[in-house]
């Protein structure tokens, strides 16, 4: 089987990579007979102060891509680099206990996320008291406060409880949970999918400025690609567990290469009703197969409205097919488009 290989950065962008995954898998044992390829081999890397972005219909691992990560599940195989230190295979206390303070997550369903019994303060400050055990309970209230005000909410509500609060509000406290411990990266995991959409942008411009003022790096998951283009530098399409493109979220707007992620742009309403009333739309036809049962070959190729012979039996290369731009799809690999007697042609 092939597998993904790591991505270029764009030439633009010199920064250092803060995460480095290579070939990461997350595999899940059902039965005797059955696994579950949740992630199934995919390659990336952040760089410090970075957005990618990880979009996918439901189902297609990205939230298990996210719990992997901050080793909420151990990964199956595959190498994580963090901070220049290995932490994909077997890690000892000392190393579970710094990933738990450098990396956060910020959940989906700020409903279910935030413990209903225990106070706003209590909820902020549970990090603090697990990596700071010695910090004062004065000291640790101020910070509270600090927290909170730094995420939009005010100093009054550290002794309230969540239900009394708003979907959005909730959100935010979450957040501010995060931020507690100054991490370096967090794992955003559908933030903003429970939320109204006018709620939605507050949260999406809160976590940019966050971003801006203390350089954190980010890793939004999605389900679509609408909100995620204005928080994200890259963004990676994954499909069945794997990623099947990556590039700069204009490019990626521009000029999708990738079927599968044409199809999920053309999803999206345009602001302009004659562009969207001329526009070709792409609609997938069939359901997403089982990650029980990974098709053979390209695992898209059940849905895809331009597979060939190929398709059903070799899997497409993870590649660079411009700077800062990788595709895993043989359209754009000449070797097997001149098997097939076609050309390359860019769509
Ligand atoms: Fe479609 Fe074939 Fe490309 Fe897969 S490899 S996305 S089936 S054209």
């Amino acid at each position: 089987m092939t597998t993904q290989t790591t991505e270029t950065s764009s030439p633009m962008d010199q920064r250092e990579d803060l995460l480095v995954v290579k070939d990461l898998k997350k595999h899940f044992r059902i039965d005797r007979k059955t696994v579950l390829k949740a992630v199934d081999g995919i390659s990336f890397s952040i760089k410090k102060g970075e957005t990618l972005g990880l979009v996918g219909e439901s189902g297609c691992g990205k939230s298990t891509v996210g719990r992997t990560l901050t080793r909420i599940y151990e990964p199956t195989a595959g190498e994580v680099g963090f901070g220049g230190a290995n932490i994909g295979g077997r890690i000892d206390r000392a190393t579970k206990r710094r990933l738990n303070h450098d990396m956060q997550m910020i959940f989906q369903d700020p409903y279910s996320s935030l413990n209903p019994r225990m106070t706003v303060a209590e909820i902020v400050s549970e990090g603090l008291v697990i990596h700071n055990p010695d910090m004062k309970q004065k000291e640790r209230d101020k910070r509270v406060q600090e927290l909170l005000e730094l995420v939009g909410l005010n100093k009054s509500h550290a002794g309230r409880y969540p239900h009394e609060f708003s979907g959005g509000q909730r959100q935010r406290i979450g957040i501010a949970r995060a931020l507690a411990v100054e991490p370096k990266f967090i794992v955003a995991d559908e933030p903003i999918a429970a939320l109204d959409v006018s709620i939605q942008a507050q949260i999406v411009n809160l976590l940019k400025e966050l971003q801006k003022d203390r350089g954190l790096t980010y890793l939004f998951i999605a389900h679509d690609l609408s909100m995620v283009k204005y928080i994200s530098d890259r963004i990676a399409v994954m499909y069945l567990g794997k990623i099947v493109e990556l590039a700069e979220s204009e490019a990626l707007y521009e000029k999708p290469l990738h079927p599968y992620t044409q199809a999920l742009l053309s999803a999206i309403p345009l602001p302009d009703p004659e562009k969207e009333r001329t526009r070709e739309q792409i609609i997938l036809t069939g359901d997403v197969p089982s990650p029980t049962d990974v098709p053979s070959g390209c695992r898209f190729r059940t849905r895809c409205p331009f597979a060939m012979d190929s398709c059903a039996v070799i899997d497409p290369e993870f590649r660079e097919v411009e700077p800062g731009r990788q595709v895993a799809c043989h359209l754009y690999d000449p070797e097997v488009m001149a098997k097939e007697g076609k050309e390359v042609t860019v769509r």
